[in-house]
């Protein structure tokens, strides 16, 4: 059987002939593998060291494995590795051996296999060394396969102070409009199914995630958030208090969209008519405070060592920029004018205008959209 590999690491593992699902011998998802450079280009670009890092989720186990390998070596304090599979603690030890882990650095594993937020929940009253998990964790990772609802509480509860949650949605359709009722009960927001969807849909995901947070008096903040391919992927730093409690759901609001003209705001109502006179379209409430830590981007750009990411890093290192809510589609202007699209490299020579990772005929900008309809227009004349 020919071996799997994935940067530093090898695995022994079949894959499917269609396509990847939840049921697999052992868990592996080719394509998340940038999800998986991402994190540690990120763990490798924050200041903190000594994390207790947990993985309960760890299907193949790879990311841990990674995670082992291409870390700095100050980075992990101990790293919590759990799945359900009856198999998985015998497979991840196979690929520890096949993969040259050395003693050292087995020594601050601890191998769990029971469902993922019993083992994040029992940790507090297991045998474990006080020394090696006092019940809280530096970084959580969250990749499951489809919703993360059913793991969020158990995650958050679990997360230290400064502590940073890493979670993947694949369930784009329910985020994104395809089916609003869904949006409702799952994530308890509208969605708007537009050019946009796909920022409103990370956002409507944020707010979510950090609803569960302020009930335990923890502020998740975004550092870096994006969409990719099928999923959603966001990490959020934990931070104790009533005042950053406040301050984030001050920053849940509606988003409002006019079909007409293109024009877009945030408000606290959904019930408004925008100045061409035509009805709102509503999203949300939704987060609409900043995506990324533009600083942290930048290290990330900085550290970058995967020439596959170097595209998706710089996008996302201009657009943070520029992190505003919303952006304009250079073609859906183009309609409204009734003529031909102009180039994006034209667009971008003006200030203060970026490209954004959500489109690639969209640009983010703060400038009101009759702005940015008379730099079009010089354009042309
Ligand atoms: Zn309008």
């Amino acid at each position: 059987m020919p071996l799997i590999h994935e940067h530093s690491i090898k695995l022994n593992i079949t894959l499917p002939r269609g396509d990847v699902h939840a049921k697999m011998e052992t868990f592996y998802n080719p394509l998340m593998v940038s999800n998986r450079n991402l994190a540690i280009l990120l763990l490798n670009s924050i200041e903190n060291t000594n994390l207790n890092i947990v993985d309960h989720l760890a299907g193949s186990g790879v990311r841990s494995l990674r995670f082992l390998k291409e870390l700095q070596p100050d980075k992990i304090n101990h790293l919590f590795i759990n799945d359900k599979n009856p198999r998985f603690k015998k497979v991840f030890k196979q690929h520890l051996t096949l993969n040259k882990i050395s003693k050292p650095l087995q020594k601050k594993i601890t191998l769990g296999n029971q469902e993922a937020s019993l083992f994040l929940l029992n940790r507090i009253n297991d045998n474990v060394k006080p020394s090696d998990f006092c019940g809280y964790a530096d970084y959580i990772e969250l990749d499951p396969f489809g919703s993360p609802n059913p793991f969020l509480s158990a995650a958050i509860a679990r997360i230290s102070r400064h502590g940073i949650l890493a979670i993947t949605a694949t369930d784009t359709a329910a985020l994104t409009g395809t089916y609003p009722k869904v949006t409702q009960r799952k994530y308890w927001s509208t969605p708007l199914k537009n050019y946009m969807m796909h920022e409103i849909g990370l956002r409507i995901l944020i707010r979510k995630i950090q609803l569960l947070g302020v009930q335990f008096d923890k502020a998740l903040t975004p550092l870096l958030s994006y969409h990719k391919d099928h999923y959603f992927r966001i990490y959020l730093q934990s931070e104790k208090g009533k005042e950053h409690c406040d301050d984030i759901l001050k920053q849940h609001q509606y988003f409002l969209s006019c079909p007409n003209c293109l024009n877009f705001k945030t408000s606290l109502y959904n019930n408004e008519t925008c100045i061409c006179q035509t009805k709102f379209q509503y999203a949300g409430p939704l987060w609409i405070g900043k995506l990324h830590n533009q600083n942290l981007i930048q290290k990330i750009s900085e550290n970058n060592t995967f020439p596959e990411e170097q595209k998706f890093v710089s996008l996302l290192k201009e657009e943070a920029s520029q992190d505003s809510i919303g952006f304009y589609d250079l073609h859906e202007i183009a309609r409204i004018l009734k003529r031909n699209p102009h180039k994006m490299e034209d667009i971008l020579k003006f200030p203060h205008i970026t490209r954004t990772h959500f489109s690639p005929t969209g640009i983010k900008t703060n400038k009101s959209l009759a702005e940015i309809i008379n730099l079009i227009k010089s354009l042309s004349s």
